[in-house]
């Protein structure tokens, strides 16, 4: 057994079902739990954050916790690669646990502090936790890596059938008596302030977002409840609450990935006309994790096209449309309410990320890079490989991708999708006069559009593009990239 442990929290911020820590406790004799704000990441942030503002609070909630387990959080505010180094040489750790992150970033960082650990004959132990398979776990027969997502979600579940999880009240579980035997005695203090730290309070509450543990409670519970039954039909409709709205907490791990299967299919256990609503949403989670391992067995993706072909793609790459699209000012509402939904709140629709990325390549014409770094910037439950995958999927660039010639036509995903404008409503006030049928092609009804009192090109802009002659434009920049890459 160890002597004493550090456990890194990074983005886990849990205590039950969280694989590294659940390892240090039974691996060493004393724990010390530590986060590092690292200033190299903040270093490029806003002062108002939303998702700092969120890991502030989920860390308050778990410093509270261990304290009531006698320890308590420790909160550094530096470079990983220099403060766990001497932290452990203070504390005299043998080891560091944490568990594992995908992103490059992130790996590259795990790389040196790990190298910097050895060099004090500190051990560096990482878990798999984020996902529930990861990297090589699942393969094809002949032991390669899935490109395409269908065969990919059934060698997983094949998985999941032959590796059962552990049992739902093992995974609901927080290990308070490990933790009472195991935590280093806490210092008492407090965390350090988000002030502290160069940063404000946001409008997390306004929003309804409740971080740490009880907010990923809450949302899972609202989901199981209320939603899941018709989660294949209502995921579609942005003007219903159909979908988890998890991610954040898968994000930064409030909630484990493993525990989120094992509620699904113990609630279609218990209600077997929702199995199949079950299936499709855990299927969602196998999407999560295909996209983990695309970055991490093709991480060029983070960079450039999966498909190598498209990497000179002629993107336009207009500046004004692009600026259009980020202020949700495109004269197409579905895709305007989907940007204010964005940048007002930090959570898109998926249905709408689909319609927006789409439009932004397909219609704009403008490189998916630049549509995917906006997102980046926004989202709350930004995640690096489910962005990078999405993005690429919608622009038909990556791996499994949308047929290039199949493009999004914004109007009928409009009427399909948000037939009675509830979500255009709720997100361009200017148009809440307006009856749902004239909203989802507004340019062909100006003269109804005037009669409620909105003249577009003034109270709502004209289209920016004509959708057909950009899909036709759209589909022959595709071509031209693969005519000049044979
Ligand atoms: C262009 C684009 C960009 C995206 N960027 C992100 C991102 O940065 N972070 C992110 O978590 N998701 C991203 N997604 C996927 C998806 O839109 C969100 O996960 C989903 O909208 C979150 O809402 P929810 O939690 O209510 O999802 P639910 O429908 O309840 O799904 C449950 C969980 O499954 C996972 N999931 C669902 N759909 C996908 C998907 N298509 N790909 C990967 N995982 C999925 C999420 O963890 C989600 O919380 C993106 C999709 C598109 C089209």
């Amino acid at each position: 057994m160890a002597g004493t442990a550090i456990f890194w929290f990074r983005r886990d911020l849990r205590l039950a079902d969280n694989t590294g820590l659940l390892r240090a406790l039974a691996e060493a004799a004393s724990v010390q739990p530590v986060f590092v704000f690292d200033t190299t990441i903040l270093a490029g942030l806003p002062r108002q954050d939303r998702r700092v503002d969120f890991i502030h609070r989920s860390l308050q909630a778990l410093h509270e916790t261990l304290q009531t387990c006698g320890g308590g959080l420790r909160v550094v505010h530096g470079d990983p690669v220099r403060e766990l180094p001497a932290l452990a040489r203070a504390l005299k750790a043998d080891v560091v646990y944490c568990n594992d992150d995908y992103e490059p970033a992130a790996v590259a960082r795990d790389a040196a502090v790990e190298s910097a650990l050895n060099a004090m004959d500190v051990r560096f132990e990482r878990s798999k936790d984020a996902v529930v398979f990861a990297r090589d776990e699942v393969l094809t027969q002949q032991r390669k890596p899935y490109t395409v997502f269908t065969p990919y979600r059934k060698a997983w579940f094949a998985r999941l059938k032959a590796e059962p999880l552990a049992d739902l009240d093992t995974l609901r579980a927080e290990p308070l008596a490990a933790l009472h035997k195991r935590l280093a005695p806490s210092r008492g203090g407090q965390l350090p302030s988000l002030a502290d730290l160069g940063f404000e309070t946001t409008d997390l509450d306004a929003l309804g977002v409740v971080a740490g543990t009880t907010g990923a409670e809450a949302a899972l519970q609202q989901f199981l409840q209320h939603a899941i039954g018709e989660y294949p039909t209502d995921r579609d409709i942005p003007g219903t609450e159909g979908t988890s709205r998890l991610s954040l907490h898968n994000r930064f791990g409030t909630l484990s990935i493993r525990r989120l299967v094992a509620e699904a299919q113990a609630h279609a256990h218990d209600h077997p006309r929702h199995a199949e609503a079950c299936t499709t949403w855990i299927s969602e989670l196998a999407w999560r994790d295909f996209f983990f391992q695309i970055l991490h067995h093709h991480p060029h993706v983070a960079e450039g096209p999966f498909k190598t072909v498209y990497e000179h793609l002629a993107w336009e790459n207009d500046d004004a449309l692009f600026a259009a699209w980020c202020e949700g000012r495109t004269g197409y509402p579905i895709v305007d309410a989907a940007m204010r939904q964005l940048v007002e709140t930090g959570f898109m629709h998926n249905r709408l990320r689909m319609v927006a990325a789409s439009f932004l390549t397909k219609d704009l014409l403008i490189d998916w890079r630049r549509g995917e770094a906006f997102f980046a910037l926004h989202l709350l439950d930004y995640e690096l490989a489910c962005n990078n995958g999405n993005w690429q999927w919608a622009a038909s660039t990556g791996c499994d991708p949308q047929p290039y010639f199949r493009v999004f036509n914004p109007a009928r995903q409009s009427e399909r999708f948000d037939p009675e404008a509830r979500f255009i409503h709720a997100y361009l006030p200017a148009l809440r006069a307006v009856p749902a049928d004239y909203l989802h092609e507004p340019a062909k009804h100006a003269k109804v559009l005037a009669r409620h009192g909105v003249v577009l090109g003034k109270d709502y802009p004209e289209p920016v593009v004509e959708h057909a002659e950009r899909a036709r434009r759209a589909v022959r920049l595709f071509e031209l990239a693969r005519q000049s890459a044979e």
